[in-house]
């Protein structure tokens, strides 16, 4: 990687190989989150992409941690607080969109809807191949009043959950355990050492305590990470599963949608459908 003239608009001021070059920052004006899990007043920016940003992803083999260290140097957080892993997403799909004003983000789905055709219910299944603007993304806020979510086990220890961030998720990746119900749990526990939390929540996963498991896993992250579509034959509107777009928001990709690495556990098997995988 050879390219190193224009760098990081924003993050990693001290790098000394920086070009000073005007700075755009946009602010962020919503979230999936709803700004819940900062502190009040927080402002997150985020810059577009420099050419020396994109070359990096080109010719860069980047794992999907390497990737998202890359695209949070150009995501600001005015409070230094770890941004949420499914705000991450959303602003991922945001510095593209800035970045290349042409751009189109395909995020091909196949309708999960039925049509009554002469009392019939038919699938859909029409093949969308929406092109997202960045004006047209919306999704379903966080489902909680406030944060983080306090859960109390048998014993009286109180497990205080956050959303994954970022940097949870990162290391979950780089460790190879974003499949690990226990692990991921861990991760959204801000109270107590990852350790400690994984040792107390040992006899609550796997018993009847997960289903209050499920119910904040599904506060902390069901919901969230879907983009709202419509379908351009049935009309209805179809909620797009966004786990499965932490690739497509690099600047620079193959077109090939990512298989498996899913975070969500414990939620029933129809409740979203996920990008069709382009070939
Ligand atoms: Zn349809």
């Amino acid at each position: 990687m050879q390219l190193r003239e224009v760098k990081r608009p924003i993050g990693k001021k001290n790098d000394k190989e920086v070009i000073p070059q005007p700075t755009i920052t946009l602010k962020v004006a919503k979230l999936p989150s709803g700004f819940k899990p900062y502190k009040p007043g927080t402002e997150i920016r985020y810059a577009p992409y420099s050419f020396g940003d994109i070359m990096d992803f080109a010719q860069s083999k980047f794992s999907k941690a390497d990737a998202a260290e890359h695209i949070m140097e150009g995501i600001e957080v005015s409070s230094g607080e770890d941004l949420a892993y499914f705000d991450y997403l959303y602003i991922g799909i945001l510095r593209r969109l800035a970045t290349f004003e042409a751009d189109a983000f395909n995020i091909p789905f196949t309708c999960p809807h039925f049509d009554v055709v002469e009392d019939k219910e038919v699938p859909c299944n029409e093949k969308n191949k929406p092109t997202l603007m960045a004006n047209e993304i919306s999704f379903d806020e966080l489902n909680t009043e406030a944060l983080p979510v306090i859960y109390t086990d048998d014993a009286g220890n109180d497990f205080h959950f956050m959303p994954l961030s970022v940097t949870e998720w990162v290391k979950l990746v780089r460790a190879g355990k974003l499949e690990d119900k226990k692990e991921v749990f861990a991760s959204l526990v801000v109270n107590m050492s990852r350790d400690k939390a994984l040792k107390l929540l040992n006899p609550i996963i796997g018993a009847q305590n997960i289903e209050d498991l499920t119910q904040i896993d599904k506060i902390l992250y069901f919901g969230v990470e879907t983009i709202q579509f419509k379908c351009s034959k049935c009309g209805k509107k179809v909620n797009v599963d966004l786990t499965g777009v932490d690739t497509i928001i690099q600047p620079f990709r193959t077109d090939k949608l990512p298989t498996g690495s899913r975070i969500r556990f414990g939620l029933p098997a129809d409740s979203q459908p996920s990008p069709d995988q382009e070939s």
